[in-house]
């Protein structure tokens, strides 16, 4: 659990954003993505794993369709309280802008849930995600010779849940 750099970045005085988080009983692991109307519009696309949720920007969004490869910049770990924050940033603070949920429900990897970090070492990780805009299998990449740092790519898999037309994150209605 590492979220110095996240609490770093925030005065929390300043921002409504959740300081801490208190991890409790659930089902599953969560997964959230935020729509985030920063100086650039992006997507945050986050997992819950080792009572964090590790977080990457994907400034396309995520897609349905399988063709798509979305980079997808890791960033710091956020807390789990997080997965609910909707709300505005104030101007001058990290961040500054409005977030909103785009789509949010469970995910479960693909090998055991004990092995997700190790995945995320090596740089490749599997899962599904249960929700009603994104939903079945995906992957995360990441990019070892590339000129973004920490890179990864975000890709749906094949699966009956697929699209085969273009996929714009942005045009598509949040479920939430
Ligand atoms: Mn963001």
């Amino acid at each position: 659990m590492s979220l110095t750099e996240y609490k770093k970045k925030r005065d929390f005085e300043q921002t409504p954003e959740p300081q801490s988080s208190h991890p409790d009983e659930k089902a599953g692991p969560i997964f959230v993505v935020q729509r985030h109307q920063a100086s650039k519009l992006h997507f945050d696309f986050r997992l819950e794993a080792d009572g964090v949720l590790k977080s990457w920007a994907v400034p396309k969004g995520p897609s349905m369709n399988p063709a798509d490869k979305r980079l997808a910049v890791l960033v710091e770990d956020h807390p789990l309280d997080y997965a609910t924050f909707e709300g505005e940033i104030p101007e001058g603070n990290y961040g500054a802008g409005t977030v909103e949920i785009w789509d949010s429900g469970t995910w479960e990897p693909d090998q055991e849930y004990k092995d997700v970090l190790t995945a995320l070492e090596k740089g490749l990780l599997e899962f599904s995600l249960h929700r009603k805009s994104l939903q079945g299998k995906f992957a995360l990449i990441r990019l070892n010779q590339s000129n973004v740092k920490d890179g990864w790519l975000l890709i749906k898999q094949h699966d009956p849940y697929e699209v085969k037309e273009k996929y714009d994150a942005y045009q598509v209605k949040s479920k939430h």
